[in-house]
């Protein structure tokens, strides 16, 4: 399945390998001509859903930060994984993967299979374990090079940061960010002035991180260089409460919890909102929030609910100031896989920025006439994963009901990386000219508007139904006497026939009903 994904994202114009002329090196992909705009419009649904519709602001911080911003977040001493060299021929392993895949054979030779495999695996990535220790536990279960079958040295630790020096003097080392997140904590007290000086104050941005990842090979599951959609949410600890939570607390969020994970259970089970507040599963209403929001922005995009769940990550995965973390999973052909992350970070992050920089990150509370430092829920999103797990869900492959020998995508239309194609039947007789007319009225009108004349319309419409375009509107002989036009719905072929000058207002109708048929 994701070889013949990657094969039609990279034919259709979905991805492109960067540098690719060059050969490509891995962890790096460009989005091409039709991925770019469906990736941007994924973005812009987030913006609305979760910044906009809840009246949080968005802000844009620097991608390259100084050392001192990244030792006060933790990451210059603890963003890394362990990594052991093999004697023989030198070449470079996780050294945690290298213990959880042998605890996992064990594991499975005593018959338990891939669950008690997953759970020793987030064991063995414990921050905890150091790489003294892991040279220890590699010695102990006598792991040998994969590879060669050579013997492996000790383990060191390799920093996951893309290190660089700020301005021409030796010694003043900055990084890419590993996360979008600081530079939101730094803002956050300008923001807060800015903007009446109150509590809860939601503030988010999309933009690249970036990790240098020791050997991506999942395509855009892993990436040295990707894009997050962040939201820090602040909030005052006295009033865990969401002003919105009404309207979903009543949402069925899907949860694999804990308790299950333990027990040795993979069965995700449905909760409303509200309950997991009432068993306090999630540690406070915003957390629930987020977690409905979620659920809800994934099914409009059309990622369908049985085919993703949150895993309650237990607390020996979760680092000592949480109060809790949830990762979104989703089923995808590389297994289940993390593509948005929920986590109370308590007030971790103000206080260590307070700490290091030696400045007063408090806020006051005029009600209560006292200072405090926010708390903090961070959802936290992926985007290349979930434009991934999109085109995972949207791909029908041809042969189906719908009688095509052609594979195509059903995307929402909000997401389709065009809005419509405008096709002239023929060139000849002035219907190129006429839809030429159209497809420039169309964009005047801000539609992100294909127009195609080469080929028969058969194969057009075969064409528009491979990159997912929902709509593709017909000039015809008919158009040129009554001034009307067919539309063509992407998912079962009908058409319906509307006036030229309505078309606009009509196709914007089509796609917020989310009309796809006829
Ligand atoms: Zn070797």
């Amino acid at each position: 399945m994701k070889e013949e994904i990657m094969d039609v994202a990279l034919k259709r114009g979905f991805l492109i390998p960067s540098n690719e002329a060059y050969g490509q090196v891995s962890g790096f992909y460009d989005y091409g001509s039709v991925g770019a705009p469906m990736k941007r419009k994924i973005e812009d649904a987030w913006r609305k859903s979760f910044i906009w519709r809840d009246g949080n602001l968005e802000v844009e911080t620097v991608m390259i930060l100084p050392e001192i911003v990244l030792k006060a977040s933790g990451h210059v001493g603890h963003f890394g994984d362990p990594l052991v060299g093999c004697e023989k021929c030198k070449k470079k392993f996780r050294a945690d993967t290298l213990v959880a895949d042998a605890i996992g054979e064990k594991a499975g030779e005593g018959g338990q299979g891939e669950h008690v495999k997953r759970l020793k695996e987030h064991l063995a990535r414990l921050p905890g374990m150091n790489p003294e220790e892991l040279t220890e536990k590699m010695r102990e279960l006598g792991i040998g090079c994969p590879e060669c079958g050579g013997g492996f040295g000790e383990v060191g630790w390799f920093n996951l940061m893309f290190k660089t020096n700020i301005g021409p003097v030796e010694g003043n080392p900055g990084y890419a960010r590993p996360e979008t997140a600081q530079g939101i904590f730094l803002a956050f007290p300008r923001v807060f002035r800015a903007h009446g000086s109150r509590l809860p104050l939601g503030i988010g941005q999309i933009g690249k991180s970036f990790r240098n990842e020791i050997s991506p090979r999942q395509g855009l599951i892993r990436l040295r260089e990707f894009t997050q959609m962040e939201l820090e949410y602040f909030f005052n600890p006295e009033s865990a409460l969401h002003p919105r939570f009404g309207e979903v607390e009543g949402r069925k969020v899907r949860v694999l919890t804990r308790e299950a994970q333990v027990s040795g259970s993979d069965e995700a089970q449905e909760f409303t909102a509200k309950e997991l507040v009432e068993k306090k599963i999630a540690p406070n209403q915003i957390m629930a929030y987020f977690l409905a929001r979620e659920t809800e922005f994934y099914e409009s995009l059309g990622v369908p609910s049985g085919d993703f769940r949150f895993r309650h990550m237990l607390k020996e995965e979760t680092p000592h100031y949480s109060g809790g973390n949830f990762d979104l999973e989703v089923s995808t052909s590389y297994g289940w896989v993390e593509t948005i992350g929920t986590a109370y970070r308590t007030d971790f992050d103000l206080s260590s920025h307070a700490k290091t920089s030696g400045q007063d990150l408090s806020v006051f509370i005029e009600e209560e006439k006292k200072k405090i430092i926010p708390h903090v829920v961070e959802p936290s999103f992926g985007v290349d994963r979930l434009f991934w797990a999109v085109l995972e869900k949207c791909y029908r492959s041809g042969g189906g009901a719908e009688g095509r020998d052609w594979s195509w995508f059903d995307f929402p239309p909000r997401i389709a990386p065009f809005g419509c194609a405008v096709l002239p039947l023929m060139k000849k007789d002035g219907l190129k000219e006429y839809a030429e007319g159209l497809v420039r009225a169309l964009r005047e009108e801000g539609v992100n508007a294909l127009f195609d004349v080469s080929g028969s319309i058969g194969k057009r419409y075969a064409r528009q139904d491979e990159i997912g375009t929902p709509y593709c509107v017909t000039a015809d002989y008919e158009s040129l006497e009554k001034g009307t036009v067919t539309v063509r719905f992407r998912n079962d072929g009908k058409q319906v026939r509307v006036p030229a000058g309505e078309l606009p207002a009509r196709l914007r109708e089509f796609a917020k009903a989310g009309k796809v048929t006829a």
